[in-house]
């Protein structure tokens, strides 16, 4: 079994999620009391998320590179970044390390395309809705992606940061989600992907007429598909 590299942190309430995904995951496909290899460099968000707000991708990046270079030297096999947002900065870890690194946005368009979807709505931080590091990942695959307006986006970003991160989970919100996710789908979007790893705490299947893409999911079962690999 391979050894997972996750940075996490971002924030560690979807970190959890993964840690528990993964072992859950585990221990099905081997059975018995089998569970994850797996390191977990928990970073300080309040860090990270000032990096964001200021614009210091740069800084973002390096810290973040700072991390993976302490997974691989503590035996990662490979690295798992626990938040769509900061994958804006893939370039700058990777440069840093030797191991590779999934993409989630990869494991999700897989995922898409296993179900022979091709336009999906994308709920996410404002910097995964509205940039282009994450949207033309998808596009380059033959995805459409539809955003939600731009008073809707800032509403869907301040749940995220001003709840989620912080373990708040309420059910006006959950309401609000459910709002966004239907006028994506009249909107045309045959599935939502729920883009940012928090968003799987409050919005679950049942929530949605549309197949829902929980990145978190997607992202933490690949990773045990790639540790598992012979
Ligand atoms: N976990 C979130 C994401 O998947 C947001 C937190 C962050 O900005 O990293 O994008």
């Amino acid at each position: 079994m391979k050894v997972i590299g996750l940075i996490g942190g971002m924030s560690w309430e979807s970190s959890v999620e993964y840690y528990r995904i993964i072992n859950e995951e585990v221990k099905r496909r081997l059975g018995g009391l089998h569970s994850g290899r797996c390191l977990l460099y928990s970073v300080d968000f309040e860090e990270i998320e000032r990096f964001q707000s200021e614009g210091d991708w740069k800084k973002a990046g390096e810290t973040l590179g700072d991390v993976a270079q302490s997974l691989e030297k503590g035996g990662a096999d490979f690295i798992v970044i626990c938040t769509n947002t900061m994958h804006k900065v893939i370039d700058d870890i990777q440069e840093k390390i030797n191991i590779p690194i999934i993409h989630i946005a990869d494991a999700t368009t897989n995922k898409i395309k296993e179900q022979g979807i091709n336009s999906v709505g994308l709920l996410g931080t404002r910097y995964t809705m509205e940039q282009d590091f994450y949207k033309s990942r998808l596009e380059s695959n033959g995805i459409k992606v539809i955003v939600p307006n731009a008073n809707e986006r800032e509403i869907v970003n301040t749940i995220i940061y001003e709840e989620l991160c912080l373990g708040k989970v309420q059910q006006t919100s959950r309401d609000y989600y459910k709002k966004v996710i239907q006028g994506l789908i009249e909107t045309g979007a045959e599935g939502i992907i729920l883009g940012c790893t928090e968003i799987g705490l409050l919005i679950k299947p049942e929530d949605s007429d549309v197949p829902l893409f929980d990145t978190t999911y997607i992202h933490a079962l690949e990773a045990v598909n790639m540790s598992l690999k012979k």
